[in-house]
């Protein structure tokens, strides 16, 4: 089975789809991978590295003989067109932002499995690129806070008296959230958690977060957020508006699947934030959490500064590569046996991230979005 691996040609994206742990597993698996020099090279991984790995100076040719094609952002239309007919791509796609490639890949009869569709089941979390670059944004959301503050977070006892911790506000706990109270709390902040999912206030507390509970449950499926009614917005606010404008740091990551990032900060909230504090809006891919961002850029209103940055994960890359390698590897592992590709369509997991197969559009929402 022959696996290529090309550089990411996005702009800001250097993260890499195969890392040399991930290359010597899969040789063991029966497979051979053919990358393109320098793929890695953003991420910090140099071609030496990968000894397992044929490194070819010229990418054409590397995707119209593999089998298997591995990416981490969408690839560019003529990678697809260069694919052979059958062969498998994975990487992720976000069908409803690609339709034009999507139809490409359903024309040339690619089996794309699409990361981001990797269903949140217990059994695929070894799969699940999603929640793996959750965790290092909520690590790295957490840093951009605390680097971003003219004041420190820990509690510190000096010559000339103390000073008092840094409050850090987290709002929307997915696992972007709960990673970035765990990691303000190892600053030592006092960190405070808000989400509309009832279950999040038990993880935020195991974390040494208090919970601002709003009385709100807008607990959707698939143990995802729904949008919430002006009522219950109005609701929210009347609870949230003081910790906002307690707050040092405010961090958000609310997102509601398919949906625009829900507004969890008027710009009335942030006119009435303390002097010199800090948002960082983790949303910013989907238009972003509060009214001031702009997503990829940074914003001062008065003295609060707002970030809303782009890609975090490729500002970990070479973390984010490898954890993502991995869920690409554990995918894999799935379908290629003894040497050769069988694809079990009766297994959950690959049927229900499965994009593009055999001449159509496989995921109904996709298809939807897309036809
Ligand atoms: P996400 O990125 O879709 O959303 C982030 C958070 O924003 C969510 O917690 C959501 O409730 C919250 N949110 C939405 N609207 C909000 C609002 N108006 N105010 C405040 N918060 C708001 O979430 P995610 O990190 O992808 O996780 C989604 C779900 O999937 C969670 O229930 C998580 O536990 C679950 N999950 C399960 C597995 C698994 O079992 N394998 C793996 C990962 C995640």
């Amino acid at each position: 089975v022959k696996i290529a691996v090309l550089k990411e040609t996005r702009a800001h994206e250097r993260r890499v789809a195969m890392v040399p742990a991930v290359a010597d597993k899969l040789v063991r698996l029966g497979c051979e991978i053919h990358m393109q020099a320098g793929a890695g090279t953003a991420s910090r991984i140099p071609d030496e590295a990968y000894k397992k790995v044929a490194i070819a100076a010229n990418p054409q040719g590397l995707v119209s003989d593999a089998d298997i094609v591995v990416a981490v952002q969408p690839p560019a239309a003529d990678v697809v067109n260069a694919m052979k007919e059958g062969s498998i791509l994975l990487s992720f796609v976000y069908a409803h932002r690609e339709p034009d490639l999507v139809k490409l890949m359903r024309d040339k009869k690619i089996t794309c499995f699409a990361m981001e569709l990797v269903p949140r089941i217990t059994r695929a979390q070894a799969m699940d690129a999603l929640s793996s670059q959750a965790a290092l944004s909520g690590y790295y959301g957490a840093l951009l806070g605390a680097t971003n503050l003219a004041r420190i977070l820990p509690m510190m006892t000096t010559a000339v008296g103390s000073i008092r911790p840094a409050k850090v506000l987290v709002m929307g706990l997915g696992v972007a959230g709960l990673q970035a109270i765990a990691t303000a709390r190892r600053l030592g902040a006092m960190v405070e958690g808000y989400d509309v999912r009832p279950e999040t206030k038990e993880q935020a507390e195991s974390l040494g977060a208090k919970f601002v509970d709003t009385g709100v449950d807008a607990r959707g499926e698939g143990g995802y957020a729904r949008e919430l009614t002006a009522e219950e917005k109005e609701k929210v606010a009347a609870v949230v508006t003081k910790h906002i404008q307690q707050a040092d740091i405010v961090i958000t990551t609310a997102a509601i699947p398919g949906r625009p990032s829900p507004k969890l900060i008027s710009k009335a909230q942030v006119e009435g934030m303390k002097n010199g504090a800090v948002i960082v809006d983790m949303a910013g891919e989907g238009g972003g959490n509060c009214e001031y961002s702009k997503p990829g850029e940074t914003v001062q209103v008065g003295q609060v500064t707002i970030l809303a940055p782009l890609n975090i994960p490729s500002a970990l890359a070479e973390h984010a590569s490898e954890l993502y390698a991995k869920n690409q590897y554990n995918l894999i592992e799935l379908f290629v046996k003894d040497g050769a590709i069988r694809i079990d369509w009766t297994d959950e997991v690959l049927a229900k991230t499965v994009l593009t197969h055999g001449g159509e559009i496989k995921n109904e929402a996709a298809r939807k979005a897309v036809e």
